[in-house]
């Protein structure tokens, strides 16, 4: 195995957020109520890394 679960969230608790990080600094998202492109393209990669890390 190359990675436990464990670990993987250290790791994300490490570098922060990166989606709540973009939506406190992206001026596009703090202008509109829905997060933009780059918001939808961080959560999903978030999303699909938090999934592979459980299975
Ligand atoms: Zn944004």
């Amino acid at each position: 195995m190359l990675s436990t679960p464990d670990q993987n969230r250290a790791f994300f608790d490490e570098t922060d957020d990166p989606y709540e990080a973009h939506r406190r600094t992206c001026r596009q998202c703090a202008a509109d109520a829905v997060p933009c492109q780059v918001a939808k393209h961080l959560r999903r990669a978030q999303n699909n890394a938090r999934r592979a890390a459980r299975s």
